[in-house]
Parts: structure tokens; sequence; C-alpha cells
């Protein structure tokens, strides 16, 4: 066994539970370090407060003196936290989080020194930026870019710094992070979100959308996951035979937690308590040392920062108890793979969700209004919604058997499709007052009832209607959540918008009563949308056939996938909804493409080096035992050598087979790795995707039956047994 395994495994059996200090109770903690509602009543003066308010619920300025204002109580109450240092914290095109500390400390002649943090330095930072990624949004010579205060996610103190969440954007105005793209989107929702919401309550003032991810991961022991380069360097396995027990037997879902990850959890937990994050589920995952946490949903900005902040979280408190948390999509292959589901709603006013069937028929039509237009919303930019989740990690996952297949369906449920199929039926134009009645009594009358023992689950939906809420289960376990939800938010905006204008025109051209009217829009956005609902097997073959004949898309790789970024229809709906300019829209598409490229660069990289220096060279050296074993056997038996050592010759054979093939694939993938010098931008990811990817699979096929021949004391990779079964 080589010496790294060697060590990995012995570090790893004297492991158990990192003690935790006695658990304080979890609604004394809740916010403890966040510059919250409560803080900033008590730190904050009236007029200070008020503003940041106006800011936070109808996007206000918030003028200068009022900013010096909150920035010295910001900073008086974070010193009281322990903070020394002060961060605007962004989302660079990275995906991850970005921070760049400065002390609160000003001298004054030389000599004297002061705690200093003022408005100025609140609102706007200008961090030195040039080296994060922009899709040629920025040359050189103006690498400048800016953050800014995004009052509406509160600061909060993590350690001993005060993290001030900001937007990141160019000096000529264009967003450079995931932040910017996503207010704009929830501003769009919440302005034609509001205006249908004005049908039904003319009161209505502000529309949110919310979102309550749930985090998958995996948990493996820090000593193992970093004896192993592919781990270390990719976040995944790249080779690995499948150990003789996997996740067949299903014992490891919903299971007892194992005391060390129960350790974690907990440790984990604390923190985010602290930093406001609602967590409140943690369970096993299906796989073997997988599993999930959930928190309690929040308006959709927030929980996007949150899940930023929970995946940084993870990774330092996994050092401390020797774990690495794993985000990648497919970590292991064989075995399920991690996503985030989205569940996503719309809240008006904090109070009432939308998707919420509610008391009265008209508060049942305002419930169909938007869920029927979402449906809409999904069927028109499906393949736009499949492309906000198309990632190199994704890829492996998405359409492998335990993870939705690339298509993209909404699954709504028997009871909730029977309604549509009446719906479909209302007359055209005027109702008749029998009719009015029979609509109000029997079909959106019933609804309540319906989703209270609406137990239908589809665990294969993509996009599935869980009684009160979407569910996306598409996206990927690493993806910013921005992503997604800047899309799904967009396109159900300007779906809105247009289910507006057609409404206002049957009520004033065709004379129709609102309700009237309202009717007859829903029942052709359901005879339109009708191919996108699926209620069966959404990972059965058959579906895949029938989802062609609907002309859905079913893009299986990033490259297929991202295509649709930058068609014509798809800036244009951006330009509308005020979401992003055309030149921020491809800034990404180029960024999306890049970072494909640059993974599967990588990868191939890392495969090649393990495959022929490791793999190769142990396969060797046991043949060689082998060789002298034969060799012997022959000194010993004569003639008769053939029939004993018959197993032995016969697995030299196999072998040096092996071995010649890892070569000769090795050479030939280095070869394509070359020629992509040749190419740029999409061209080469598709280079990276069909024309270099596909050795990965043939090249590890070969190191796995290595890996089951060669004497397991010489074989130098950490085996699948040993990190995903030790707790
Ligand atoms: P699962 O999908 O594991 O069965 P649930 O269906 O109970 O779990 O969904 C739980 C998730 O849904 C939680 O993260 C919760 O915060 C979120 N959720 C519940 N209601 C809403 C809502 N109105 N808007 C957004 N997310 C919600
Ligand atoms: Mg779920």
């Amino acid at each position: 066994m080589s010496i790294i395994r060697f060590n990995a495994i012995k570090e790893t059996l004297k492991r158990g539970p990192l003690k935790v200090n006695q658990q304080e109770k979890r609604s004394t903690l809740f916010g403890k370090n966040v510059f919250n509602k409560y803080a900033m009543q008590q730190y904050l003066t009236r007029a200070a407060y008020e503003s940041v308010m106006n800011a936070i619920d109808h996007g206000t300025k918030i003028d200068r003196k009022i900013a010096d204002q909150v920035a010295v109580s910001m900073k008086d109450w974070a010193i009281s936290k322990g903070a020394t240092h002060y961060t605007h914290w962004f989302q660079p095109l990275t995906g991850a989080t970005a921070e760049k500390h400065d002390a609160f400390f000003e001298s004054i002649n030389g000599s004297l020194a002061m705690e200093k943090f003022d408005g100025e330095q609140l609102v706007q930072q200008e961090p030195d930026a040039s080296s994060f990624p922009n899709g040629g949004i920025r040359n050189t010579f103006e690498a400048r870019g800016y953050t800014a205060w995004d009052p509406t996610s509160p600061a909060f103190v993590y350690e001993t710094t005060l993290c001030i969440p900001t937007i990141f954007v160019a000096y000529t105005g264009e967003a450079l992070d995931n932040k910017t793209p996503l207010l704009r989107a929830l501003q769009a929702i919440d302005t034609h979100a509001t205006a249908v919401c004005k049908y039904f309550d003319k009161n209505a003032n502000k529309v949110s959308a919310t979102l309550g991810w749930e985090q998958e991961f995996f948990l493996i022991d820090d000593a193992l996951a970093n004896s192993r380069p592919d781990l270390q360097l990719t976040g995944r396995t790249l080779l690995g035979h499948s150990p003789a027990k996997g996740q067949q037997l299903d014992d490891h879902y919903f299971g007892i937690i194992p005391a060390r990850a129960m350790a974690f959890m907990q440790d984990l937990e604390e923190e985010c308590m602290v930093l406001g994050i609602p967590v409140k589920t943690r369970h096993n995952e299906v796989a073997p040392n997988q599993f999930e946490i959930a928190p309690i949903f929040e308006e959709a900005n927030l929980a996007v920062d949150h899940n930023s902040l929970l995946m940084d979280v993870m990774h330092k408190v996994s050092k401390r108890h020797q774990f690495k948390v794993l985000f990648h999509e497919k970590p292991f292959f064989g075995i399920n793979g991690s996503g985030k589901h989205n569940n996503w709603s719309l809240s008006l006013d904090n109070k009432t969700n939308l998707l919420s069937p509610g008391k009265t028929p008209m508060k049942n039509l305002q419930f169909l209004t938007f869920f029927i237009n979402t449906i809409k919303a999904v069927y028109e930019h499906e393949e736009l919604l499949r492309s906000s989740v198309a990632s190199a990690g994704n890829e492996c996952r998405l359409g492998s058997n335990e993870a939705p297949l690339p298509i993209l369906s909404v699954f709504i449920g028997s009871q909730l499709s029977a309604v549509l199929d009446e719906l479909e039926n209302v007359t055209k134009g005027k109702l008749s007052p029998q009719e009015k009645t029979d609509l109000k009594l029997n079909i959106i009358g019933k609804i309540p009832e319906i989703l209270l023992d609406n137990t239908d689950r589809n665990r294969t939906s993509p996009f599935a209607f869980t009684g009160n809420k979407f569910e996306f289960r598409a996206v990927g376990a690493q993806e910013n959540c921005a992503s997604p939800m800047t899309v799904l938010n967009t396109i159900v905006a300007k779906q809105l918008k247009d289910f507006k204008v057609e409404v206002d025109t049957l009520i004033e051209i065709k004379r129709l009563k609102k309700d009237e009217a309202v009717f007859n829009v829903l029942r052709e956005y359901i005879k339109a949308s009708k191919n996108i609902r699926f209620e069966g097997d959404g990972y059965s073959k058959t579906w895949e056939k029938e989802a062609k004949k609907r002309g859905l898309s079913n893009n299986k790789t990033t490259p297929a996938a991202l295509k649709i970024k930058i068609d014509k229809k798809v800036i244009a709906l951006y330009k509308e909804m005020d979401v992003m300019s055309p030149v921020e829209v491809e800034a990404r598409y180029e960024i999306k493409l890049q970072e494909y490229s640059k993974k599967l660069q990588i990868e191939s990289r890392v495969l090649g080096d393990i495959a022929r220096n490791h793999v190769v060279p142990t396969a060797i050296i046991y043949q060689n035992t082998l060789l002298e074993n034969t060799k012997n056997l022959k000194e010993i038996f004569g003639a008769d050598f053939k029939n004993i050592a018959k197993e032995q010759i016969e697995l030299i054979m196999v072998i040096s087979r092996h071995i010649t093939e890892i070569n000769a694939l090795t050479i030939k993938m280095i070869e394509e790795r070359k020629n992509a010098d040749n190419f740029s931008g999409l061209k080469l990811a598709e280079h990276y995707c069909y024309k270099l990817k596909p050795f990965f699979e043939q090249i590890r096929f070969h190191c796995d039956q290595l890996e089951t021949m060669v004497d397991d004391n010489l074989w130098p990779i950490t085996k699948y047994r040993e990190l995903l079964f030790t707790k």
C-alpha cells in the first residue's frame, strides 16, 4: 500500500467525534451576529432606521448623512461583537463569495489611532478586482469595478469581520456578479405580480419571491479525501471501482446520523443560528456519507446569500471536524449525486402565499392565476431554465437515474390536473350566472379541500408542485442559487406582464367582467402549455421519446444547454424585463463556457496523472511479483509449471492489456488536449465535451479493472469502500 494511503487510513482509524460544547438554546442564538431589525432599532436613530427600512421595502435611496450615521452605528455594533475588520462581501461570477478585509482603523498624524468606518466606506468600495471573471466586460485598462451596499440583506459579523453584503459592478455600469441580476429579476417579479394581484386585492402592495433550498453534500474524512489527487483538485473521484456494498440496501437514507457527522452538524447549526441562517432540517441522504441540510424559507435574495454563506461556513466547520465537504454534483460513480432543490413561491405583502389556495373563490382564482402563469412561463422558457443549471458538475448528475433528466417538465398531481382539465372547457367569452356559480362552487371552490389531502408526490419530476410551492430539482449542489432564481423570476414576471395585457384587453375591448376575462386567458394558457405537464416517470426512456414528440428540449451536455443563453429572444427578454443588458448576458455566457472548458481541462490532466503515474506503475510492480512467482514455480516444477501457474500467467497477460490500453488512451487524450489550443469559446467547450471527455470513461474503465486485480496492499489510491464507509 502506498505510504499516503496507509497513513490516511491509520489517521482515520484514530478518530472519534469531536466534542461539541453544550448546545445553547437555538432561539437565544438566532441572529446574534446579524445587524437585523432588532439590532438596528437598538443602535440607529429613528430617522436612520426608517430610511433603511424604506430602502429595504421600497428600494429608496439612503442619503449620505444617514449613511454616515448607519455606518457609525454598524461599526459600534460590530465592535461589540468582537469585530476588528470589515469587508464588502460579494458574489463574483466564479459562483463563490469574495471578500477583502480592511481594519476599522485609521492613524491620526501617524501616531494616534482611532476606530473609523463612515458612510463612504459602507456604501461603496473599489476592490482591486481585475482578476475576477468578467467575460470581456472590462478591458484591463479600465479594470475598475466597485461594490455597493445591498441594504436588503443584513450585515453580519463572522469571526472577527463585519461582512456587508454588496453588489459588484463595473465602472461602466455592467453587473459583474450574480446578485445584481437577481435583484433586478426580483424587482421585475414584484412589479408585475403586484399589478396582477390588484385584480384580486386593491390594496396589494408588494410581492416577494421566496426560496427554501435543500443542500445536499458528502462528508468524507479529510485525510482520506486529501490522499486522492482527484478529490483534492477536482472535488470528485475520476476513478474507483464500486464497493461490494453501495446504496442498494437503502440503509443510510434517514438512518441514524453517525456520531462524527452529528457532531459536525451540531457545530455547524450553531454557527448558522448565530449568523441568522434559519437551518431547520438535517438528515442522512440516500448514498453512504451523504447528507442534507435545509432551512426555513426566506425572501429569495436573502436565501441566496444565506446559501452561499452556508457553503463557506461548512468548509470552515468541516476543517475543525477533520472532514472534507464535497458539494460536487457527482463525486462518486454509481452512487447518488448531490443536488440543491430550490423550493420557490411568491408572497404578497409578507402575508399571503400566492401559490396556496385561500378561503374565498376570489382567493382561489388568484391562486390559479399564479399557478397557471408559472406553468406557462416554464413551458415558454423550458430551455432557458434548463440552461440556468448547466455546468460541468451537473452534467455528470442530470439524467443519471437518481436525478431528473435534462428535460424540463412540470408535475402538478392528478387532482390539480383534473381541475385544469375542467377549466379548459369553460365557455369562451361571457359566462352565464349559472356557469359562474358552477365554476365557483364546483371547480375552484373545491381546490383547498383537494390540496389538503393532496399527497401526490413525484420524485422524478424536475419541477414539481408540492402543495404550496414549486420545487425546482435540477439545480446542482455547487450552484449559486442566484442563477436559477434569476431565470425563474424573470420568466414568471414576463408571463405575468403578458397576462395582464391580455386580461385588460378583454375587459376593455370585449367588455368582459374581470373574472370572466381572467378565466378566458387562463383557459387559453392551460391549452397552450399542456405539453410541459407530465405526471409519469421522469427517469424513463419512454418519457424521453414522448418529450421529443412534444418538442421539448433535451440538452444533455453543457455546451448544448448553454447556447440558448444568447438566443435573440432571450436577450430581448432580459432587456424587456430590465434584468440584464445584452453585454451582461453575453459576458455570462462566455464565463460559463470558459468555466466548463477549464474544469474539463483540469480533470483531464488529473486523470492522466493518476492513470500513468499512480495506476500503471503499481500494476507493473504487481505484475513483476507475478512474473517472479511464475519463474520460481518453473524452477521447482519444471515442465509442469504451466498447469500450476495458469492463473498467474493469465493475470500477467490481462494486466498487460490494461496497461497498454491506458497508455494508448492517455496519449490520445493528451493529443486532443493539445488540439484544444485551436479553439475558443463555444468551440473549445464542445471540443472538451465531445473529443476529450469520452476518454475519461474509457481510461477509468481500465484503471478500475486493475483495481480489482492488483494486490490491495500495493494499491495507491484510497478506495471507494474506505471513502464512503468510514464513519
Ligand atoms: P422535501 O422536498 O425534502 O420533501 P419539503 O417538501 O418539506 O421537503 O420542502 C421543504 C423545503 O421547502 C424547505 O426548505 C422549506 O423552507 C421550503 N418551503 C416551504 N414553503 C415554502 C414557500 N412558501 N416558499 C419557498 N420555499 C418553501
Ligand atoms: Mg425536496
